[in-house]
C-alpha cells in the first residue's frame, strides 16, 4: 500500500489541520507512516508565528525535500501558517516543493489525488486524547502578535457541531478533550454575541465516557468569575488554567494592547486561587518586547517569583513583520531578550522544583499515555496539570494500568519539572 508522513509544526491549532490534511490523504488510499523514507507523499504543515518556527519550518522543508532522493517521495506538499504569509516566496525558492496549499485550502488539496472526500480528522494524537478546536483566529490584535493575518478574524464553531464531535470522538476510545483556540475565552462572541465558553464546558461535561477536559489559552482579559465559577463546579474540567499573560509591567501590557493591567491580573490570580485550592497555573511570558528596561524587567521578575506560577513558559521577543511592535523605535536587542529569557526560566525552575516536591506522597490520578522508553519506569502519563507537549511527565515505576486509563499514583519522588510515581 502506498504510504504518507505528514509533519506537523507549530500549535495545537495547527495539528487539527493536519489531522484533516491527513484524513484525506488516507480517503485517497494512503497509508500512515512515521517513516519518512517510505512516503511517497509527505506533507510538511508549517508554523510562520514567530522566527524560531519559520526557521524550524524551512529547515523541515529541506530535511523532507531529502527523501525525493534518497527516499520513495514523490510528492512534497507544503502547508500551513508559513505559506499563508509568505506563500509566493515559498512557491519561487524552493523547486523540490510540488504543491504549495495555502492555509486550510483542504479543496485544492483533494485535487492534487483528484478525489472528492469529506473534511474529517484522522487523529494524530494517541488515540485517547484529542483536541477540540473551538474557534479560529483571534479578534484581539496584540501588538507583537501576526496571528490576526494568518489565521483571521475569530471564528467560533457552533455549540451542537462541538458536542457532537466529542460524542463521536468517545465513541473512538478518546478519554481527554483539550481545548484550544487562539482565545478559548472568547469562544462564542462572534456567533452567539456573548461569550459561550461555560455552556459549552457544561455539554461536554455530561457527555458519558469522557473523563477530563483541559482548556488552553484563557486570555486575563476575558477570563469572567462565571467561567472560574463552572471550572470549579464540574468535576470533569481540569483545574488547570493556562493563562498567558505575557508581561506584567503596565506600560508594556498597554504597548501590547492586552487589554489588562498589573491590577486586573493580579484579581484574577487572586480570585482562582481563592474559589479553587488545587488550580493549577500556566502562564507564558515574552522577554525583550520594546521598551522592556531593567526595571520594567525586574518588575517581571518580582511577579513571577511572588505569584509563583506553577507552570511557566517564557519567550524571546520576536520582532514580526507587519505587526504594530515591529516599528516601535525601542526594540532590545535579541542577546538581551533571550538573557532576560533564561533568567526566568532559572527561577522558574526553582519554583517548579518547589512545588513538585511539595507533592511528595500525596496521591493524584494520572492518564496513562504510554510504555516508557526510560530505564527503570514502566508507563509515562499526565495529571490534570500536564498538557501534552508543554507541561511535565509522570513516570510511572510499578502497579497494573494500560494505556488511556486514569489510574491513581502516589507520588515518591520528583525532578524539576516531572514527578515519579506508583500505582496505587
Ligand atoms: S490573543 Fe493576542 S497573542 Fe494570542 S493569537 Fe490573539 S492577537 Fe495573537
Amino acid at each position: 500500500m502506498k504510504k504518507f508522513a505528514i509533519i506537523s509544526l507549530g500549535c495545537s491549532k495547527n495539528l487539527v489541520d493536519s489531522e484533516v490534511f491527513a484524513f484525506i490523504t488516507q480517503s485517497a488510499g494512503y497509508k500512515l507512516t512515521e517513516e519518512l523514507k517510505e512516503a511517497e507523499v509527505i506533507i510538511v504543515n508549517t508554523c510562520g508565528f514567530i522566527i524560531d518556527a519559520k526557521e524550524e519550518s524551512i529547515s523541515t522543508i529541506l530535511e523532507a525535500a531529502e527523501f525525493k532522493t534518497s527516499g520513495k517521495c514523490k510528492k512534497l506538499v507544503v502547508t500551513g501558517c508559513l505559506v499563508k504569509r509568505y506563500f509566493e516566496d515559498i512557491k519561487n525558492s524552493f523547486k523540490e516543493i510540488d504543491e504549495v496549499i495555502q492555509l486550510k485550502d483542504f479543496s485544492s488539496f483533494k485535487k492534487i489525488f483528484e478525489i472528492s472526500s469529506t473534511e474529517e480528522r484522522k487523529l494524530l494524537t494517541p488515540s485517547h486524547f484529542a483536541y477540540l478546536r473551538v474557534s479560529d483566529g483571534c479578534n484581539n490584535h496584540c501588538s507583537y502578535c501576526a496571528i490576526p493575518s494568518i489565521r483571521g478574524q475569530l471564528k467560533s464553531e457552533p455549540i451542537e457541531k462541538l458536542v457532537k464531535s466529542v460524542e463521536s470522538l468517545v465513541t473512538k476510545g478518546v478519554r481527554e478533550i483539550i481545548l484550544t483556540a487562539q482565545d478559548t475565552a472568547q469562544y462564542g462572541v462572534d456567533i452567539y454575541g456573548e461569550q459561550k465558553l461555560p455552556e459549552l464546558l457544561q455539554k461536554l461535561n455530561a457527555i458519558e465516557g469522557l473523563s477530563w477536559i483541559r482548556i488552553l489559552y484563557l486570555h486575563p482579559a476575558h477570563i469572567t468569575s462565571e467561567m472560574i465559577d463552572i471550572i470549579a463546579k464540574l468535576p470533569k474540567v481540569c483545574n488547570y488554567f493556562e493563562i498567558p499573560i505575557q508581561h506584567i509591567n503596565n506600560n508594556i501590557l498597554e504597548s501590547m494592547n492586552r487589554n489588562v493591567t498589573k491590577e486586573s491580573i493580579v484579581e484574577i490570580i487572586a480570585e482562582i486561587r481563592s474559589k479553587i485550592p488545587n488550580a493549577i497555573i500556566r502562564t507564558t511570558l515574552i522577554t525583550g518586547y520594546p521598551g522592556e528596561t531593567e526595571e520594567s524587567f525586574t518588575e517581571l521578575k518580582d511577579f513571577v517569583k511572588e505569584m509563583k506560577f506553577e507552570r511557566l513558559g517564557a519567550f524571546a521577543y520576536s520582532r514580526e513583520e507587519e505587526t504594530p511592535a515591529y516599528d516601535l523605535g525601542t526594540q532590545v536587542s535579541e542577546e538581551i531578550a533571550e538573557r532576560r529569557k533564561d533568567e526566568l526560566m532559572q527561577i522558574q525552575q526553582e519554583i517548579s522544583e518547589e512545588f513538585l516536591a511539595g507533592l511528595v506522597g500525596k496521591k493524584i490520578n494520572v492518564i496513562i499515555d504510554k510504555k516508557s522508553s526510560e530505564e527503570g519506569f514502566l508507563f509515562e502519563g499526565r495529571s490534570y496539570f500536564d498538557s501534552p507537549e508543554i507541561d511535565g511527565v509522570v513516570f510511572i515505576t510499578e502497579g497494573k494500568g494500560k494505556i488511556g486509563s486514569i489510574v491513581e499514583i502516589e507520588i515518591i519522588d520528583a525532578w524539576e519539572y516531572d514527578l515519579i510515581g506508583c500505582i496505587i
